[in-house]
């Protein structure tokens, strides 16, 4: 399978080497009938290995979260066997749902409704902090 042979879907393309099998567990994919191709340590000229993943169906993607899990990610919106979109994510400023806290005395282990938010910290060069307990 190959770009050209996706009528309806996706590409995400310049996945970090390795990150593949996790955005296809983060999207689901082994629950959908979807075909889906991944390619995993293409050579890259660029990242010099890169996973490829091809969706061939019409799956609604959270842009924000795959940039967080593959930072450098591009996503090609494949229609009618044409690119008709190219994302590059940037890294979200606020992550709702993608990443569990860890601490025990946080207030989202006791009050599992509230959302799962952290947010990019610059001054603490680029890392992610619970919103709630800052950890
Ligand atoms: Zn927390």
């Amino acid at each position: 399978m190959n770009i050209d042979s996706i009528q309806n879907g996706i590409v995400l393309d310049h996945i970090p080497a390795g990150r593949g099998m996790k955005i296809y567990h983060y999207l689901h994919l082994d629950e959908m009938d979807w075909p889906v191709a991944i390619i995993k340590n293409a050579p890259s000229t660029k990242m010099g290995k890169k996973d490829i993943l091809k969706i061939d169906g019409d799956i609604v993607l959270d842009l924000q979260a795959l940039g967080y899990i593959a930072p450098g990610i591009t996503v090609n919106v494949i229609r009618d066997g044409k690119t008709v979109r190219k994302d590059h994510p940037a890294l979200p400023r606020r992550l709702v749902n993608v990443k569990i806290c860890k601490n025990p005395r946080c207030i989202t282990a006791t009050e599992p409704e509230l959302d799962q938010v952290f947010l990019l910290r610059d001054d603490l060069g680029g890392e992610y902090r619970c919103l709630y307990c800052d950890s």
